[in-house]
């Protein structure tokens, strides 16, 4: 189902294209050693390159290049041997050198896809159209005194990966898939945290809207957007604004605006007008970035199994539903909690069990798989105790529920509860003589054709028996009684 905004003209189509940074996983800059680790007192990381001070030469650092290269591979993209380093020059407090060094011409990798899942189980291909390096810069503190700004340089000259993609999302929707999608894949290469609230990861979301088969119009770039829900957002409301400009005569102007999320508008920042001229050249401190084949091929034979991948190996090997699949591939922990579960046991009845009562707990109680009290090991032992008949799928859930209370096994569980299932058939006959004894209006009922209440006997002899009849074993007592 397509994505359209409703105007007085009729139906508009949205284009949508993002420019994503991320920040690289790495334990020094990207042309320092000056270390990244997060939340550090302010100005402790900066190494004489971060601050600019003059005659300091950069080095680039090889753990970076290869992150973005196996970003790169991870994104199915074309890996650039040859790609370049430029100044792009501004002022600004917090960028001491006056510029920043980034990739403008000759980026380090070049067009690749990402595919992502929609809701109703589509799959689409969305273009990358390239991913380079750059510095960040430092960060302004305007809330430590009443009448000065404060500079921190730790983040100065840390690595980011800038990823763009072509103009092919078409509504809020994709546009989401598509931020978790890249997520995802970051986290499993293990080049980006994806933290977009520790600003990690922040995206430019680029919009514009058009009529049905029309060529593309002028778009408006929503600035350093840091979640997934505001990026869904601003699209919706930076799209709905534009209609309104077009449909009352206007014309949509390039701009840089900022989606407000108290007020769910965007605003505008800067107009093309006033757009920056930034004056990119060539870094004469730095020579072209040349990538050796050998180290690429070397790179991408250690590349973990991506989820794609997984998803694949997922339906295929335990026979998950396409959709489940997804789910569990999400995030890395969750697909190895699931297959330390699913290891030689039904791999389906493991995943509704991950699926089910497992996610729910971690909702309930506010945990995560690191921190669950269940472990996956002890979840594979719970179902264990079903399969060998240990205890009923009912009582499975209540030992479940214990399990996640106290952080016991589920054997200890079973054992100190005496939830033991009765398969003794003398002891179920015996009940079953007992509930149809006090019941005989109902078997009168039951005999004159009203078949329907077996289940309930099924009912009164499980309850008389505290749960823990053996299920085929009651249903079979109660047949032979009955006839
Ligand atoms: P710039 O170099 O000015 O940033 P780009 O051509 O690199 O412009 O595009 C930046 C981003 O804008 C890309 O993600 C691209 O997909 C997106 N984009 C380009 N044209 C449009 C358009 N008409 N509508 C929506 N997004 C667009
Ligand atoms: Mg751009």
């Amino acid at each position: 189902m397509a994505y359209l905004i409703e105007g007085s003209t009729g139906p508009w189509e949205v284009v949508i294209g993002l420019e994503v940074h991320a920040q690289v996983i790495s334990a020094a800059k990207l042309f320092s050693g000056a270390s990244t680790t997060f939340g550090a007192e302010p100005n402790t990381q900066v190494s004489f390159v971060d601050a600019a001070f003059p005659g300091m030469l950069p080095v680039i650092n090889r753990e970076c290049v290869a992150q973005a290269v196996r970003t790169g591979l991870g994104l199915n993209a074309h890996i650039n041997v040859v790609s370049r380093f430029d100044r792009k020059n501004y002022f600004y407090a917090d960028l001491p050198a006056g510029y920043q060094i980034s990739q403008y011409q000759h980026p380090i990798v070049g067009e690749g896809v990402i595919e992502i899942e929609l809701a109703d189980g589509e799959t689409k291909q969305i273009g990358i159209t390239r991913l380079h390096l750059e510095q960040d810069a430092g960060k302004s503190l305007h809330d430590q005194h009443p009448t000065k700004s404060y500079i921190d340089l730790n983040r100065c000259g840390v690595a980011l990966m800038e990823i763009v993609s072509e103009p092919d999302l078409r509504s809020p929707e994709e546009a989401g898939a598509y931020l978790r999608k890249l997520r995802t894949i970051l986290r499993y290469l293990g080049t980006c945290d994806g933290n977009m609230e520790e600003g990690s990861m922040r995206a430019d979301v680029n919009v514009s809207v058009r009529k049905h088969g029309e060529p593309f119009r002028t778009r408006c770039e929503v600035k350093n957007v840091n979640s997934v829900r505001f990026v869904m957002l601003a699209i919706e409301a930076e799209a709905k604004r534009q209609v309104e400009v077009w449909e009352s005569g206007g014309a949509v102007s390039q701009e840089t605006r900022l989606y407000d999320v108290a007020r769910g508008i965007t605003r505008s920042m800067r107009s093309k007008e006033d757009a920056h001229d930034y004056r990119y050249f060539p870094d004469p401190d730095l020579l072209p970035l040349v990538l050796d084949e050998d180290w690429i091929a070397e790179l991408k034979s250690h590349l973990p199994e991506l989820p794609d991948a997984k998803k694949a190996r997922f339906i295929e090997d335990y026979g998950v539903p396409v959709y489940d699949a997804g789910v569990l591939v999400a995030e890395q922990a969750t697909a190895d909690f699931y297959e330390t579960v699913a290891k030689g046991r039904d791999a389906r009845l493991a995943a509704n069990w991950v699926m089910g009562d497992f996610f729910a707990a971690l909702n309930r109680t506010g945990t995560t798989i690191e921190t669950s009290p269940v472990s996956a090991a002890s979840l594979g032992q719970l179902i264990d105790l079903v399969s060998d008949s240990t205890i009923n799928g009912r009582i499975a859930k209540e030992v479940f529920e214990a399990m996640v209370d106290t952080g016991k096994d589920p054997g200890a569980i079973v054992a100190e509860k005496g939830l033991r299932q009765v398969t003794d058939t003398g002891a179920i006959d015996t009940v079953v003589v007992k509930v149809l004894a006090t019941n005989a209006d109902k078997v009168a009922e039951y005999k004159s054709g009203k078949d329907k209440l077996f289940g309930f006997f099924v009912g009164q002899v499980m309850k008389a028996m505290a749960g823990k009849g053996n299920p085929a074993l009651v249903n079979e007592a109660l047949k032979k009684a009955l006839s």
